[in-house]
């Protein structure tokens, strides 16, 4: 028992069957996590070698080899399925984050969900854009990092989840899917939110934005319109001489330093100490942030609580929904 009872045949089921199931559940059914450094190539796609080893072994041998009672290096599983006649491929790339993921199927979702040929000058764009995206250390990059048919692979992972796709060949991942659905769901937000980034990255305006500690990991993405739009956002929130101009403003305007969904006012409450706090939170919807300059009138006062309230949990709630709910919480409590 063991890898050496893997048959050619055996390896073609396991495959057959990951194509029928999709990477992320087959996976998941067999207990393997993707592959790391090499996946197995058959047919122009990419298999996560080892978890295909362990299901081949099924149908080899009736019983499923466990991720445990075998190494996925290249002594064991390469060199297994090198003997059966299967091609490998090193993995490279790095992951492809959400913003990136955004720009990828924009570009599929405004050419009718059909993936282009790597000659075409909007895929060699792409692939330049998304090397200018300040979301991968250039060090770790790779010489091929989103060359243009790593953007082509990635638009026909992508183009396999689309309803339209009947023939569900695909070995991409649940952002794959994740990110098709975000534009389907509500396209003009997420074609924004793709015009907004590149203009930010073609104006060099997302280039050095710190990443803020509300920004989730990968899989929790904080906002549909991606970490590098949140970080604007933040940046010019935390921007002091926004803020100061907008109290200036208020209070040239004669009126009060205070919360515009509680009117909490840090001065009554706290005295001098108080009396200059307040924080800004930017109104203008994430996924315009990149395009423009910010205006005193697109900043809203905010008093720290409701401005944490906004941004605690997606969707982002308007000043006017956190005003509304505040206001109905007061009146259940009376
Ligand atoms: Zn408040
Ligand atoms: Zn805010």
């Amino acid at each position: 028992m063991g890898l050496a009872d893997i048959t050619q045949d055996a390896v073609l089921k396991a495959i057959a069957e990951y194509d029928e199931l999709g990477q992320d559940v087959f996976l998941d059914t067999y207990g393997f996590k993707p592959a790391r450094s090499y996946t197995l190539l058959y047919e122009g796609r990419e298999y996560d070698s080892k978890a295909i080893c362990g299901v081949a072994h099924k149908y080899a041998n009736g019983r499923p080899l466990p991720a445990s009672e075998f190494s996925g290096g290249a002594a064991t599983v390469a060199k297994t399925l090198n003997s059966l006649g299967f091609k490998f491929h090193a993995r490279t790339n790095l992951p492809w984050v959400w913003d990136e993921l955004i720009l990828a199927c924009d570009l599929l979702a405004r050419h009718g969900w059909k993936t282009l040929d790597t000659s075409r000058p909007e895929v060699v764009d792409l692939s330049e854009i998304l090397r200018l995206l300040p979301l991968h250390p250039v060090e770790q990059r790779p010489a091929n990092f989103r060359s243009p048919s790593s953007v082509r692979l990635k638009m026909a992972n992508i183009r396999d989840w689309h309803p339209s796709h009947t023939t569900k060949k695909t070995n991409g991942g649940v952002l794959d899917r994740r990110i098709g659905e975000a534009f389907l769901e509500d396209p003009e937000r997420m074609h924004a939110a793709a015009k907004s980034i590149r203009a930010g990255v073609l104006s060099g305006d997302l280039a050095d934005l710190p990443a803020f500690e509300e920004e989730e990991a990968d899989e929790e993405i904080s906002a549909p319109e991606g970490r590098l739009l949140v970080r604007k956002h933040y940046a010019r929130e935390r921007s002091r001489k926004l803020r100061t101009r907008k109290i200036a403003r208020i209070r040239a305007e004669g009126k009060p330093i205070s919360c515009e969904a509680c009117s909490f006012d840090f001065a009554t409450a706290y005295g001098d100490r108080g009396s200059n706090y307040i924080e800004v939170h930017h109104i203008v919807p994430l996924h315009h942030i990149g395009e423009s300059e910010t205006r005193l009138d697109d900043l809203a006062l905010l008093c720290a609580n409701c401005h944490r309230m906004i941004h605690v949990s997606k969707p982002w709630l308007t000043v006017d929904q956190l005003r509304t709910l505040v206001k109905e919480q007061r009146q259940t409590q009376v």
